[in-house]
């Protein structure tokens, strides 16, 4: 970690970057996830490094459609195993949803890696891809998943998703949840739910809006969705990153 003290302005931002770092050091995030986490880093700040109101709908949206779920997944890369792996434990816990591995870069060692480090923040069960269940549509490392995880999944988280996955699971017929800072990018507009937000802020929000709404009638649940729009939230997002309102 740095010894930066805590008045210093970019203080949380570069502390978010150690921990990216410390995952590439641990080899649970690959180098191209720096790559990753400076893209986000710009369009986080653009937003004014906040959770804006376009996050929290979206943040209220996705906690509907995780609860309604029959059958959740989380989905867990390098960058997200790095940032905010005890709240993908709680998250997991408290909307019994498995953790999966699903990572871009192949490498049996990184998603091992991930795997143990997620068990290590108090994870009971963590999936892992396999060979005998493919997505289809898709041609990465990630089409490989786990028969009882994302391939029979009806509704996926994906923290900072590819594009072309989530393209791959929406065609599927997969409902998609996703926390990306870049509203512009594919993977959130292909998303059913996009929370344009830092992870590490949006997780324990969505957290507290799961617990809130643990209780609540599916009626209830599915009108929160039904006055969703991803598109609007999307374009609140965007005017947001060019006017900072
Ligand atoms: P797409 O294929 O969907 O167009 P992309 O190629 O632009 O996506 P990827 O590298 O596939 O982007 O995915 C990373 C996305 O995650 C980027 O849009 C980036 O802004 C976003 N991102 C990076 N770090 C964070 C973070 N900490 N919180 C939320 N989003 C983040
Ligand atoms: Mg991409």
């Amino acid at each position: 970690m740095n010894n930066l003290s805590k008045s210093h302005p970019r203080y949380v931002s570069l502390n978010i970057r150690e921990a990216i770092v410390a995952g590439v050091e641990q080899g649970v995030t690959s180098i191209h996830g720096l790559i990753v986490h400076g893209r986000g880093e710009a369009f986080d700040y653009l937003i004014g490094e906040k959770t804006r109101l376009f996050a929290i709908e979206a943040i209220a949206a996705a906690a509907a459609i995780l609860l309604l779920a029959e059958h959740p997944v989380i989905s867990v890369n390098g960058n997200a195993a790095a940032l905010v792996p005890d709240e993908l434990v709680d998250l997991g816990k408290i909307s019994n949803a498995p953790l999966e591995v699903n990572i871009f870069h192949a490498s049996k060692e990184r998603e091992k890696a991930i795997q143990n480090h997620l068990k290590k923040h108090g994870a009971s069960v963590v999936l892992m891809p396999t060979e005998q269940a493919q997505l289809s549509f898709i041609n990465s490392n990630r089409k490989f998943v786990h028969p009882d995880g994302i391939f029979k999944a009806d509704v996926v988280f994906v923290p900072l998703e590819d594009g072309d996955r989530c393209e791959a699971l929406r065609k599927m017929g997969k409902d998609v949840a996703t926390v990306d800072l870049n509203p512009m990018s594919r993977t959130a507009k292909r998303a059913s739910v996009t929370i344009v937000d830092n992870v590490v802020r949006a997780l324990p929000l969505l957290i507290q809006k799961i617990q809130e709404l643990k209780e609540a009638h599916p009626t209830m649940l599915k009108e929160i969705i039904s006055k969703y729009s991803n598109k609007e939230i999307l374009q609140d997002a965007l005017q947001c990153t060019r006017t900072g309102v």
